[in-house]
Order: C-alpha cells, then sequence, then structure tokens
C-alpha cells in the first residue's frame, strides 16, 4: 500500500529559487527508497515536504492511509549533522522526541535502552556525546529518531560527514535495523554506491528545479548476504 504520494509539486522559495517543478513521487509502505541526485536538487526540500516542515508551492502530499493528525507523529528524521544537544547525555538526547510527545523519562526508560541497543551502544547511555566518535554521535541520532518507533524513517545524508568505514558499518546496521523494525525509509544521498546498496529503489532526480527523471529498481529489502 502506498504510505505517501507526492503529486505534480513545485517549490518556489522567497527568494524567487525554484527548487522543485513537477515533482511526482509515491513512496510504498516498507520501501527503502533513495533520492539520489547533484547537490541543490532539492532533494532535502522533498524530505521536508514529506516531514511537513515546509509547505509546496503548488501540488499536494497525500497520505492515503491514515488521517492528517496521526502521520506527522510517525515520522523519524535524521539529518546530515548529529544534531545531538551537547548539554545532555545520550539517554537524554534518545529521550527528546518521547518527551515532547508527553512521555515521562520513567516511562521512557526501556524505549531508550532498546533503541540504544538497537545502534549497538546500550553501553553508552550516560555518556556525553563529546565522548563519542563522529560514526558513535550518528548512532545515537539514529537511536534518537528510532525511539518514537517511526513508521517512516526520513535521513538527509546522514553518513555524509562520516570516514568510509564508519559509512560502510552503518550501511549494514541500517539495513539490519530496517528488517528488524519494518519501517519505511527514504535515503537521501548523493553518492551512487550508497543508494544501489541500500535501496529498494532508486529515485533518480534531474538537476535543480528537481524532478524524478528515473526510477531504478534495487535489491529487495533486507539485510545483504
Ligand atoms: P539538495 O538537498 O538536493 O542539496 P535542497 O533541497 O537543499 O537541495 O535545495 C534546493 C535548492 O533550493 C538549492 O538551490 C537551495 O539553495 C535552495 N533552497 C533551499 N532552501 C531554501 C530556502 N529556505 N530559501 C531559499 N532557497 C532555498
Ligand atoms: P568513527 O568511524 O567515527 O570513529 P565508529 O563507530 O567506527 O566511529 O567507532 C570508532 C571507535 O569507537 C571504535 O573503534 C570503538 O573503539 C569505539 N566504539 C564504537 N562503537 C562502540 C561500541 N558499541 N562499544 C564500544 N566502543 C565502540
Amino acid at each position: 500500500p502506498e504510505l505517501v504520494t507526492l503529486h505534480d509539486i513545485s517549490k518556489v522559495f522567497a527568494n524567487g529559487v525554484t527548487a522543485l517543478a513537477g515533482f511526482d513521487l509515491s513512496i510504498r509502505a516498507g520501501e527503502f527508497v533513495s533520492l539520489l541526485g547533484p547537490s541543490g536538487c532539492g532533494k532535502s526540500t522533498v524530505l521536508r515536504l514529506v516531514a511537513g516542515l515546509a509547505a509546496p508551492t503548488a501540488g499536494q502530499v497525500t497520505w492515503p492511509g491514515s488521517t492528517n493528525a496521526d502521520h506527522r507523529s510517525e515520522i523519524g528524521f535524521v539529518f546530515q549533522e548529529a544534531t545531538l544537544m551537547p548539554w545532555a547525555d545520550v539517554a537524554s538526547n534518545v529521550w527528546l522526541p518521547l518527551q515532547l510527545r508527553g512521555v515521562s523519562r520513567r516511562d521512557a526508560r526501556e524505549r531508550i535502552a532498546e533503541s540504544l541497543a538497537l545502534v549497538g551502544l546500550e553501553d553508552f547511555a550516560k555518556a556525553y556525546p563529546r565522548e563519542l566518535s563522529g560514526g558513535m554521535r550518528m548512532r545515537v541520532s539514529i537511536a534518537r529518531a528510532l525511539s518514537i518507533r517511526p513508521r517512516l524513517l526520513l535521513m538527509d545524508e546522514p553518513f555524509a560527514a562520516l570516514d568510509e568505514i564508519a559509512r560502510f558499518r552503518l550501511n549494514d546496521d541500517l539495513l539490519r535495523l530496517q528488517s528488524e523494525l519494518g519501517c519505511t525509509i527514504v535515503f537521501v544521498t548523493h553518492s551512487v554506491y550508497e543508494s544501489a546498496y541500500l535501496s529498494s529503489r532508486i529515485a533518480v532526480m534531474s538537476r535543480r528545479p528537481g524532478r524524478i527523471v528515473a526510477e531504478i529498481p534495487g535489491e529487495p529489502p533486507g539485510p545483504r548476504p
């Protein structure tokens, strides 16, 4: 079933830049879709539209299976920089999305621990972001996004700032996480390698103004043999 559909979207910013024009994309439940395209083609803008952080200038974002009220609360977002609160320990960072939904620290305890275990950081709940490597900080960001058990995980070039080894590890971990949690992932990248390795479908975008120019089937979902 279709989770979210973007139909004939255009996005023109206040400064006159047209980021997207005639953009069409449909995301089905359980997919791992990579949005692949050159810098500035509008990939981040697409994620922001899906997350409801920005509105299209024209066109529609529709959620066939859910009411408007529930889909926003089911989205996890991972940004390129691990935007952690430096003054708070790892567990508090992972708690944040739950806290914003009114879940007490006590009620969140188990979920925080499970989320950290999913990314292999169960022993680092009391550590502070500055004590962790770049790869570990990104894992905390992923645990934070997963703490609400999102139906849809949006990832905006999450591993771009990491060295290759950390990237390879996280790529494999992400495939394992998806098969364990069964969530849908939209993954923005300009890496052909990453999109080919990770995705069950690659959506290729044109230069700005961005639109989908090709869709390429990738690997079936699940961890690589
Ligand atoms: P990508 O993620 O593919 O690099 P973005 O979606 O970030 O591309 O940006 C697409 C285009 O829109 C770029 O030219 C960018 O400079 C421009 N842009 C993005 N956000 C804004 C904004 N808030 N105001 C004006 N222009 C913007
Ligand atoms: P980066 O590539 O940014 O350095 P990694 O995730 O590859 O990040 O981790 C770098 C180092 O951090 C590892 O060599 C290891 O010593 C330590 N580390 C990472 N994850 C764990 C973990 N789950 N438990 C213990 N140490 C870890």
